[in-house]
């Protein structure tokens, strides 16, 4: 049986992935999450895992006092959730959200563990550094975003040297099909509206500045060492083809299923096995009709903003991650309009620093500069 470490466990994904594991009786060795304490709390008495990390500093307090009665080590602050990620599991699922998840991606693969990754910050802003590591210490990636999931399940058996393009598929938000005019007064409650998927607040405004797509498109530039111009973005409003392949025959392969998180989290779990999944199955006659258009790239300026950050490379999608993580924060407050994320996002690339080597000391620089500028230009 197979022991898991996962992190990010009250959000979203880690919550989904905890009842994945409960319905296939997978063993959790460790927790670890931002601040949810009653949460985690009830986490820790139902999976019994050794270690439950605790980021937020006052709420590892709070937690060691409620699990006084267990076994259960608690630890804090990010060198507490990067020893989790490098303790005792032969698997880590990385589910935390933003940059945050970068150093304990990097303190899981160097400690040898196999990688589970949703979190997509960590190739958008540390790619390269982790695919040497990864090579390096001989661990694979498995990708958990759904799309890029959909793009690793079609390349199975596919030889190398064969893949041609990407066919990276994208909802279009709850913003599709309108004019720049309609957005400058949509609200953070308007933009929180997924019309196909239930996900967290951050990654959800994100598909709806088609930032998302953005960042995957640098994801998938690091997964799947291919160039910005091998990746097409389709708007395909359904979200039932979950994104496919092209190979250098013309052949098209792709992976459908109905919008579930459950099944790409199950597949990097149980990679190359498969098992059922307790979810409603596609029924492509209810379905009856799929739809794929060009993105509207002048409305929805993240997306050509991101493929020029990593067309540039280096730093720059460090850069444009980290204005857009504050930006999101700000628009969630209600402190900027929908509109300026983008300007903000933009005017981050200003921040890159050439000259500057690839390194994570530097990366977290970038990541700072671009908060102080989103911060500074939005007062
Ligand atoms: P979420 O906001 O629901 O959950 C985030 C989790 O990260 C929480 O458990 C939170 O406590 C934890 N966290 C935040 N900061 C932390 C820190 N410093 N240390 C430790 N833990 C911390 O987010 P989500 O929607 O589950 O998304 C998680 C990641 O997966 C994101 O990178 C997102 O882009 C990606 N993703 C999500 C979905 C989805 O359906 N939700 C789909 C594809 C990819
Ligand atoms: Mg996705």
């Amino acid at each position: 049986m197979k022991k898991l470490i996962l992190l990010g466990s009250t959000g979203s994904i880690g919550t989904q992935a905890l009842a994945v594991v409960r319905q296939n009786g997978w063993q959790v060795t460790a927790l670890a999450a931002g601040s949810n304490v009653d949460l985690l709390e009830r986490q820790a008495r139902e999976f019994r895992p050794k270690i439950v990390a605790v980021f937020e500093e006052s709420a590892a307090a709070d937690l060691k006092i409620r699990l006084a009665d267990t076994s259960v080590t608690v630890l804090s602050g990010i060198d507490g959730v990067c020893e989790a990620a490098a303790s005792d599991g032969d698997l880590v699922l990385n589910a935390i959200v933003g940059i945050a998840g970068l150093r304990p991606t990097l303190a899981a693969l160097s400690a040898g563990k196999t990688l589970a990754l949703a979190n997509k910050e960590t190739m958008v802003t540390g790619g390269e550094i982790v695919n040497r590591l990864a090579a390096e210490k001989k661990v694979p990636i498995l990708p958990v975003d759904s799309e890029h999931s959909a793009i690793f399940q079609s390349l199975q058996g596919v030889p190398e040297g064969a893949l041609h393009r990407i066919l990276l598929t994208a909802s279009g938000g709850p913003f599709y099909g309108k004019t720049r005019a309609e957005l400058c007064t949509v609200t953070a409650e308007q933009a929180l509206k997924h019309p196909n998927w239930s996900m967290g607040a951050k990654i959800t405004v994100d598909s709806a500045t088609l930032m998302n797509k953005g960042l995957e498109v640098i994801e998938a530039v690091h997964l799947f060492h291919v160039s910005p111009e091998q990746i097409t973005v389709l708007v395909h409003r359904q979200s039932i083809l979950h994104s496919g392949i092209e190979l250098t025959d013309g052949a098209v392969l792709a992976q459908l299923g109905t919008p579930d998180m459950r099944l790409p989290i199950q597949y990097a779990l149980t990679y190359p096995e498969r098992g059922p999944v307790n979810g409603e199955r596609l029924d492509l006659f209810r379905v009856g009709k799929l739809t794929f258009e060009q993105p509207d790239t002048d409305t929805f300026r993240c997306l050509p903003i991101c493929i020029d950050a990593i067309r540039r490379g280096g730093l720059f999608p460090t850069a444009v991650n980290g204005a857009n993580e504050e930006a999101v924060r700000l628009f969630l407050a209600g402190k900027i309009t929908f509109l300026q994320i983008a300007d903000l996002v933009e005017a981050a690339m200003d921040v890159v620093d050439q000259t500057a080597e690839l390194s994570v000391e530097n990366i977290f620089e970038t990541d700072r500069a671009a908060r102080r500028l989103v911060l500074e230009k939005s007062k």
